[in-house]
């Protein structure tokens, strides 16, 4: 029997349950009943008989328009009602063969149907318990479907239809329209084989085009598909498929499972029709419901990323905050991000399975990597076993049992940055909610991403610029509108702790300073670069002295710059000095240098030009020997002046070239002491006693020239400024290193001055008063060639009480 022959026996059954609300008469049912049979399986004549008190009533007949031949097929099949035969319908055919066992078995049917029917309207009664079920069947169905809950209504349903069926097993389909197939949603009692996951939608739509319910004949040898064949292994003998509606459109299919041929009554077909109406729209109202919920769902997971990733976060965190919400968007239960530097991506964080991959680089020529980075939609995979298995995404998924993924390439502007998977341990199907979800999460983890990286280099550079301006060595300063220290670096605070004040307070610091011009001029507050900054000037730099509240002072370059806003407004001030008192002292002992120099230098020419001129006007004077020797000895003091003055500054010119090359000897450092101590004597202007303490030797390697100078310089200096009646003693103590002292009781060293001794040009405060000559050079060429020995020089002193230059040598360098 073909689907139509199924279709007009169903027909048939339909149109017999509505005979039986209608009005008509029995004699009008029964005439219209066998009509009904008639078209049903196909007869072209019957007879329809009751049987009234055991003896059989014909009480319609229909023949056939060409009466002429006899029939050659004819079937017959009681009425029933209430489990009792009420009468038998007769069909005939002139056809030979004209009914196959599919009407065999419709005929029965129709036989039950019209029992009750006939039974009603010809008796009263009426099969009122198959009622009773299809009513409340009914009425379970209206309660099941004011659930919104998918699954529920789902089982109901099926549950609801298998009872009013009398079915043995069943299962539900609905259409998923993106991937085209009918997914089974419900089941009871169906195996897999019988009932599979999912249908392509094609065929099934193609084999049930009317949407009208069909039954499935396994007896039927010509359906061979492998779920039929299974059903047959099962025991099934008929599978009844109803499909679901709504509004006149698919949504699915209702499958009933049987073990004997069906012979549903005409009612209960409409029942099942009815209850499979309210199914369908109870489904999809829940289905509906369902993806909005789902919809609403991912919305709100996005919203919270979007709300969570605002935070300030590290990257790591960052990136595990992106996976998390992937794989909760998703479904997934493993999930990874990866961030693309050059041919690779590399694997920021994971969670799952997946967490162990954090470092592993997959490669960007990987083909589904490629793919990716060239399709700005996600890549779904539902069923890892569709890969090429070579691949190594294919591989890494098979290693960690990942059967279904989906991943997108994270784009910022259009710029490839990184990769999103997420993935699940079974097969399975992704909802477009989902992929489109992925879709918006990535652009916004690129978003945030590139944000949070691009935070990060602001902030390493701002580190990197604080560093810098932390250890520069000028005084920097960064000022609040409101005068309010916002920063400091450390040449300020230790500054301001050398004014005596608190790191921090810069304020306090440099109010109490006082600011002059470098002539000596107070500088005026307002004048002050900081000061025309805070005005919104751009002040240039200026050299200042300032002083603290002690008496020292610093000659500083001070600079300001004002930091504004779009409309010019001074937001904070940037200042900063740097000491420049050093170089300035060097320039001004430069100038006194010059002075000295030029002074040294030409008192004793001058005084050799007197003594020359004498000799010219009085030539007596050389014939007199007395004379002669005083002139003489004059001019060779004169001279000698001049040499120690030149060969000091060849000295100091050569130290500054860095050439004073030393040419050690074996020498009597003794014997030195003793001829430096002549030397300096003979140079000094008053009776100077000189007391040697002294081993008679002290032999060493050193280069006597140099150690004499070295000496000479001392005692001359201990000389000089020391009153003409004090003695100068001078110790030379054996050992290794041999130790040198010279001890006066002279005028001493300021103590604030006694560390700059040794730079060149300088000559303490109290000098000058005591002896006008001298350039500052000699200490400094002293120490520098004890320095070149490997020794050391230093001087303790006490102002009007005198000095100690106490030297250290070891008695051979190294
Ligand atoms: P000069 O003596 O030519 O000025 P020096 O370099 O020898 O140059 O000495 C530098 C300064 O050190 C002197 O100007 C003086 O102020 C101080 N000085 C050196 N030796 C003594 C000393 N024995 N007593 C006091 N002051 C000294």
């Amino acid at each position: 029997m073909t689907g139509n022959g199924v279709e007009r026996g169903y027909r048939a059954l339909v149109e017999l349950a509505r005979l039986g609300s209608s009005e008509l008469s029995p004699e009008r049912i029964a005439d219209r009943a066998l009509q009904l049979a008639l078209e049903g399986v196909g007869a072209d004549s019957g007879e329809l008989e009751l049987i009234v008190d055991g003896h059989k009533q014909l009480v319609a007949r229909r023949s056939a328009e060409h009466a002429a031949s006899a029939p050659a097929s004819r079937i017959e099949a009681p009425i029933v009602s209430a489990g009792r035969q009420v009468g038998v319908l007769c069909c005939a055919a002139t056809r030979a063969n004209a009914f196959d066992d599919l009407r065999r078995e419709l005929l029965p049917a129709i036989g039950a149907q019209l029992g009750p029917l006939i039974g009603r309207s010809l008796t009263g009664a009426s099969d009122l318990s198959q009622s009773l079920l299809e009513l409340r069947a009914l009425h379970r169905v209206s309660a099941a479907t004011r659930s919104l809950d998918l699954d529920e209504v789902l089982n109901r349903s099926l549950e609801i239809t298998l009872e009013a069926a009398h079915a043995v097993a069943g299962a539900i389909y609905l259409r998923d329209e993106a991937h085209r197939v009918y997914r089974r949603t419900a089941r009871r009692d169906v195996p897999d084989d019988v009932a599979p996951l999912e249908y392509p939608m094609g065929p099934v739509d193609a084999r049930f085009p009317e949407g009208i319910p069909y039954v499935l004949d396994m007896d039927d040898p010509s359906e061979d598909q492998p779920p039929i064949d299974a059903a047959r292994r099962v025991g099934y003998r008929r599978i009844l498929i109803i499909p679901l509606h709504v509004e006149g459109r698919p949504v699915g299919l209702l499958g009933l499972d049987y073990r004997e041929p069906i012979s549903l009554p005409a009612s209960t077909l409409l029942t099942l029709e009815a209850i499979a109406g309210q199914e369908a729209t109870a489904i999809e109202h829940a289905r509906v419901h369902r993806v909005l919920a789902r919809r609403a769902e991912v919305f709100g997971l996005l919203r919270a990323f979007g709300e969570r990733a605002l935070a300030p976060m590290d990257t790591h965190e960052l990136a595990l905050l992106i996976v998390q919400t992937a794989v909760q968007i998703t479904r997934a239960d493993r999930g990874l991000i990866g961030r693309i530097n050059r041919r690779t991506s590399r694997v920021l964080a994971g969670v799952g399975t997946d967490a162990g991959l954090v470092g592993f680089e997959m490669p960007l020529d990987e083909p589904y990597m490629a793919q990716s980075l060239a399709d700005p939609s996600p890549i779904v995979v539902e069923d890892v076993a569709a890969l090429e298995p070579q691949s190594i995404i294919a591989r890494m998924a098979r290693e960690r049992n990942t059967c279904s993924f989906m991943f997108i390439t994270m784009r910022h502007r259009g710029r490839p940055i990184g990769q999103l998977f997420t993935g699940s341990g079974e097969p399975r199907r992704y909802e477009p909610v989902e992929v489109e979800g992925m879709q918006l999460l990535s652009s916004m983890a690129a978003e945030v991403i590139e944000r949070s990286r691009a935070e990060e280099e602001v902030e390493t550079e701002r580190a990197r610029l604080g560093a810098t301006i932390e250890h520069l060595p000028v005084v920097v300063a960064v000022l609040g509108a409101d005068g309010n220290l916002l920063h400091i670096n450390a040449a300020a605070r230790a500054f301001l702790v050398q004014l005596g004040h608190d790191p921090n307070n810069w304020r306090g610091g440099f109010e109490s300073l006082e600011y002059s011009y470098p002539d000596g001029h107070p500088l005026p507050r307002a004048e002050l670069p900081v000061m025309r900054a805070f005005a919104g000037e751009r002040p240039e730099p200026l050299q200042m002295t300032i002083a603290d509240e002690r008496g020292r002072h610093w000659t500083v370059i001070g600079v300001a710059a004002p930091l504004t806003d779009e409309e010019g407004k001074v937001q904070a001030v940037v200042t900063g000095f740097q000491d420049v008192t050093s170089l300035r002292e060097l320039a001004d002992a430069k100038d006194r240098f010059l002075r000295v120099a030029s002074h040294e230098l030409r008192s004793p020419i001058t005084s050799l030009r007197a003594t020359t001129a004498l000799l010219e006007m009085d030539p007596s004077s050389i014939t007199d020997p007395a004379r002669r020797a005083t002139m003489l000895q004059r001019i060779q003091r004169q001279v000698d002046r001049l040499i120690r003055l030149v060969e000091q500054l060849i000295d100091s010119a050569r130290l500054n070239a860095t050439e004073v090359p030393l040419q050690p000897t074996e020498c009597d450092l003794a014997q030195i002491a003793r001829e430096a101590i002549e030397l300096a004597r003979s140079g000094a202007t008053g009776p100077s006693e000189v007391r040697l303490q002294s081993p008679p030797t002290l032999p060493g390697r050193w280069d006597p020239l140099r150690l004499e100078q070295v000496l000479t310089n001392l005692i001359g200096n201990a000389l000089r400024y020391s009153p003409p009646d004090q003695e100068v003693l001078v110790t030379l103590t054996e050992g290794d290193p041999v130790k040198i002292e010279v001890i006066d009781r002279g005028i001493g060293i300021p103590k604030e001055q006694i560390d700059k001794l040794f730079t060149p040009f300088f000559r303490a405060s109290n000098a000058a008063q005591h002896h006008k000559g001298g350039l500052g050079l000699g200490l400094y060429i002293a120490a520098d060639i004890v320095r070149r020995h490997g020794g050391q020089i230093e001087v303790g002193s006490e102002l009007g009480r005198g000095s100690t230059f106490t030297i250290e040598l070891p008695r051979r360098q190294p």
